[in-house]
């Protein structure tokens, strides 16, 4: 029988002890006794018109419109449908989200996601012929200078797991050519670089020793590149690629046997963009592919690579820190009362969840 007394004692806690008060606080937290799905449903929070559904909830629509328009709309003519997974076929998917009128799915069968509708083909290549934003990023002294700690790495990383010989080299989607010049100087004997962008063939007169060619990746001429390369690379190229599947048998069949396929792509799983999902530029026009690193792993083993080598580099902790914090990501806030310390290179890199993946595949 209970009863009533003054005493502190009686009370199923101690105040002055956190674990015991942690131990009731937790039984009445609705999304730790049944999980969030469970607990909303029970208790009338989820389907149409209600709070957990994220549209408007009765009230509030009772002084708010719904049209159906949004600010952002696509153009027309601009825009094809995408009906299947770019890598695994499956038209089976949900809706991930939308950004300045772009929509990306989800791939339930891979994971991957993907634009659908996506920019034309025709229309892409316009405007990738003129892309002056990316031209004057990566042409910076600043800039080559960083990017080539990032491209020494990925050199090491290629040595590092024997290629056949260190003999000819191709990078798709070369840029100003500093990859192919770390290449040059760690020892490679033929650098070769594809590129749609005009702009750069100027900067390659100047190097002695590497090739460019002026081309688009679908329209790629093997007779030009020619074959028996030991290794190719894709620096930020995989997830503007609209027939995949083509450019990677041809890729694939300038490779020596044992050669190598060294790929960076976005990840659509880091912990930034878990976080930040429509706040994050990486949901841009340009990337009609997402790719998360199963999907990567799933498209390559389909075209018959095997993985030796998988990870994510990149942590952008500055920017989900200042997520956290309740600002804005990308204005530097950070977390000045490091208030979340326990994140940490270490942890988002073992857990993949870098905002970038550099996989290595080699052809058997
Ligand atoms: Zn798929």
């Amino acid at each position: 029988m209970k009863t009533a007394t003054k005493n502190k004692t009686s009370a199923a806690f101690n105040i002055d002890s956190f674990e015991e008060r942690l131990a009731v606080k937790n039984r009445f937290d609705g999304n730790l006794l049944l999980g969030a799905k469970d607990f909303h449903a029970k208790t009338n929070r989820s389907g149409e018109g209600k709070p957990s559904s994220g549209a408007l909830i009765r009230e509030h629509a009772k002084i708010v419109e719904d049209t159906g328009l949004d600010r952002y709309r696509r153009i027309e003519g601009h825009w094809e449908a995408v009906d299947a997974c770019p890598v695994c076929d499956s038209a089976q998917r949900t809706h991930f989200l939308n950004r300045y009128a772009l929509d990306i799915y989800r791939c339930t069968k891979c994971s991957h996601r993907y634009l659908n509708p996506r920019v034309k083909f025709d229309s892409a290549e316009r405007l990738y012929m003129d892309d002056k934003t990316a031209a004057d990023i990566y042409s910076q002294p600043l800039q080559i200078e960083i990017d080539e700690i990032k491209y020494q790495y990925g050199i090491d990383l290629i040595d590092q797991l024997n290629p056949p010989a260190r003999d000819k080299i191709l990078d798709l989607g070369c840029g100003a050519g500093v990859f192919l010049k770390m290449a040059q100087r760690g020892g490679w004997q033929q650098c070769v670089g594809v590129d749609i962008n005009e702009r750069y063939s100027d900067m390659y007169n100047a190097s002695v020793g590497i090739q460019f060619i002026n081309s688009s990746f679908e329209r790629l001429e093997p007779g030009k590149l020619g074959k028996d390369y030991d290794a190719i690379s894709m620096w930020s190229v995989l997830e503007h690629l609209y027939d995949k599947h083509a450019i990677l048998d041809t890729l694939i069949a300038m490779l020596k046997p044992g050669g190598l396929l060294f790929i960076l792509v976005t990840n659509v799983e880091s912990l930034a963009t878990r976080l930040m999902r429509e706040m994050s530029p990486t949901f841009a026009w340009k990337h009609v592919s997402h790719f998360s690193p199963k999907s990567l792993t799933t498209l390559m083993e389909r075209h018959g690579l095997k993985k030796i080598f998988h990870e994510t580099v990149i942590t952008e902790i500055d920017n989900i820190k200042s997520y956290m914090s309740g600002e804005y990501p990308y204005h530097g806030y950070g977390d000045p009362e490091e208030l979340f310390e326990f994140i940490t290179p270490d942890y988002i890199h073992r857990h993949m969840l870098g905002s970038r993946q550099i996989a290595i595949f080699r052809k058997p």
